[in-house]
């Protein structure tokens, strides 16, 4: 394998380059899909709402079906009731970020932009849009016209 940037051979993948140090993933390796999140969210709500069934349907069944009551019962009852509880604030808590998700990609769809002017808003890092900006901020053209005027008259 040869380095892309410097041209070095002899070169390992997923390793850093020897010469110019540049990273170089292995291409050969297929490419993992990216898991889009409201496919995270849905797994999430599903997994929520299930431990919650089981584990209070788990801590009635504890105090319904064995007749002595063992202190250990109501200890292991007590901490399936807690995870049930910790799970429905989990379950709150995904459903909150589902709707904020939900309402950050309908805004996204209301305002169309050519595809020229989206690549140009585009963040390189993160590839998303950025904000548009604010010109009042800037500073006036005159400042800048001057400057090279005295520039120029002034050499
Ligand atoms: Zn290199």
């Amino acid at each position: 394998m040869f380095c892309p940037r410097c041209g070095r051979a002899e070169q390992v993948p997923e390793a850093y380059c020897r010469q110019c140090g540049v990273f170089l993933p292995d291409l050969s390796k297929p490419v993992k899909r990216e898991i889009p999140p409201d496919e995270h969210l849905k797994a999430n709500t599903f997994l929520n709402a299930l431990t919650v069934i089981v584990s209070f349907t788990l801590s009635i069944l504890l105090f319904a079906i064995i007749p002595n009551k063992h202190p250990l019962i109501y200890v292991t009852a007590g901490l399936l009731i807690a995870i049930g509880a910790w799970h429905i604030q989990t379950f709150i808590r995904t459903q909150k970020l589902n709707k904020q998700w939900k309402r950050r990609t309908s805004l996204n769809e209301i305002q169309p932009a050519s595809p020229e002017t989206q690549s140009a808003f585009k963040s390189a890092s993160t590839g998303k849009l950025l904000d548009q900006a604010n010109f009042a901020d800037s500073i006036p053209a005159s400042v800048t016209e001057n400057t090279t005027r005295h520039l120029a008259e002034n050499p």
